[in-house]
């Protein structure tokens, strides 16, 4: 029920309220409403507290006409009380109807102003983030868990990380956490940052170890968020989901012998080579140049896709053999069991001493970019988009995305 009260002795904050909430509530006339009604209430009360009155005068010993005269009162007295009970449940009923206008009151620390909702959706976090919703969140799902089985498939591991690390870390792995063009977000008055790649979770696993030899390779296939400030990358494709600052990805990793390292990475470039043409994309594979290997890769090779929006090949994969230089820093080594050729005589020196590890990360799926494919390439005149085939059974068997 409403507190009419309340409203009464509140009034002129209910009125700021209402001023504030762009209302059209009209404070005055249901005050007066309230006034009217409070009043009719009395009379009420007072005609019921007469005919009361008459009623037990009349349980008493009375003369005839006295009797009459009682019966009389009595009956105008009725019906002056039902006429003023129907007035004042008419007056009720307006008043419930008139206060209903009247807004809630509001939070002190709403922003007072008119309907300008969308700068509060620009406040949530700033520009290049973004929401999904309904399909397009099936289709992120849907990506993240065909390429997770997929990779699985062919013998990865799979894992989820920390999406925050130390500092450290970020360094060991070959990036620099902290500097002008940096683009890793540090967290204020710690040695903490987020992660720009699983790359970075994953490598840390195995710090500071050794590994048995027969254990190689590992490969593992992570999901996670990556974090990326994007300094220096104004303009360059800045609009749409491009180029944001939070975004899934599934990349593979593999810790290997040394030797190995070449093979695996042509490894990796098939399994992403697979993936891409599952999902019907149009793409070519790049032999990366020195000047754009960044400071880890030995040697990289890059995926780009064509996406219609841009009228050019995007990058949707990076695929880069680090050879030791991760493992140097992190400290992953492995131990061959065989005994080294050397030394057969000088007990435990018998054995192969621990050697660094190779480390090949590459990108499976990252989430926007395939985003943009699909929606881009697989639109169809009447808006609809459809859904590579593979997906279809991770998407609950959805096979088109139509236009709201
Ligand atoms: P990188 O670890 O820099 O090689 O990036 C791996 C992949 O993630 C790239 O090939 C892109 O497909 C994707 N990617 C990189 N940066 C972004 C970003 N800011 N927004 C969306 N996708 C990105």
């Amino acid at each position: 029920a409403i507190d009419f009260k309340w409203i009464r002795d509140n009034k002129d904050a209910v009125a700021a309220n209402i001023k504030k909430r762009n209302s059209n509530a009209n404070l005055e006339h249901v005050l007066e409403l309230y006034h009217k009604m409070l009043n009719l209430q009395k009379e009420v009360e007072r005609l019921r507290g007469e005919r009361n009155v008459v009623a037990n005068k009349m349980k008493g010993k009375l003369e005839s006409s006295e009797r009459q005269r009682l019966i009389e009162e009595g009956k105008n007295l009725k019906e002056g009380l039902l006429s003023l009970e129907e007035d004042l449940l008419k007056l009720t009923d307006e008043l419930q109807q008139e206060a209903q206008c009247i807004p809630n009151m509001t939070h002190p620390d709403v922003p007072i102003g008119g309907e300008d909702f969308s700068t509060i959706r620009k406040m949530v976090s700033g520009s290049k983030f973004y929401y999904l919703k309904n399909e397009a969140v099936m289709l992120e799902m849907g990506l993240i868990n065909w390429t997770l089985l997929e990779v699985m498939k062919r013998g990865f591991t799979p894992l989820t990380t920390p999406e925050i690390v130390r500092s450290s870390i970020v360094e060991k792995c070959g990036f620099q956490p902290q500097g002008a063009n940096t683009q890793v977000y540090s967290i204020e008055d710690s040695d903490q940052c987020l992660i720009g790649t699983a790359e970075i979770p994953v490598g840390g696993i195995h710090m500071d170890s050794i590994i048995a030899a027969s254990l190689l390779p590992l490969k593992y296939v992570a999901v996670s968020h990556c974090f990326r400030t994007e300094a220096g990358a104004a303009g360059t494709a800045s609009r749409g989901l491009y180029r944001v600052h939070q975004f899934s990805k599934v990349e593979m990793f593999i810790l290997c012998r040394p030797e190995e390292s070449d093979f695996y990475h042509e490894e990796l470039i098939r399994i992403e080579e697979d993936l891409f043409s599952s999902l019907g994309l149009h793409y070519k594979t790049l032999d990366m140049a020195s000047g754009d290997l960044g400071a880890p890769a030995y040697r990289k090779f890059d995926i780009e896709a064509w996406m219609p929006g841009l009228a050019r090949f995007g990058e949707i994969s990076s695929a880069s053999n680090c050879t030791d230089y991760q493992s140097r820093r992190l400290g992953i080594r492995f131990r061959s069991s065989e005994p080294a050729l050397t030394n057969p005589k000088k007990g435990k020196s018998n054995l192969a001493p621990p050697q660094f590890v190779h480390t090949l990360n590459a990108t499976a799926c990252a989430v926007p970019r395939m985003i943009v494919c699909i929606l881009e390439n697989n639109q169809q005149e009447d808006g609809s988009v459809i859904i590579p085939e593979p997906l279809r059974p991770f998407m609950g068997g959805l096979e088109f995305i139509h236009p709201k």
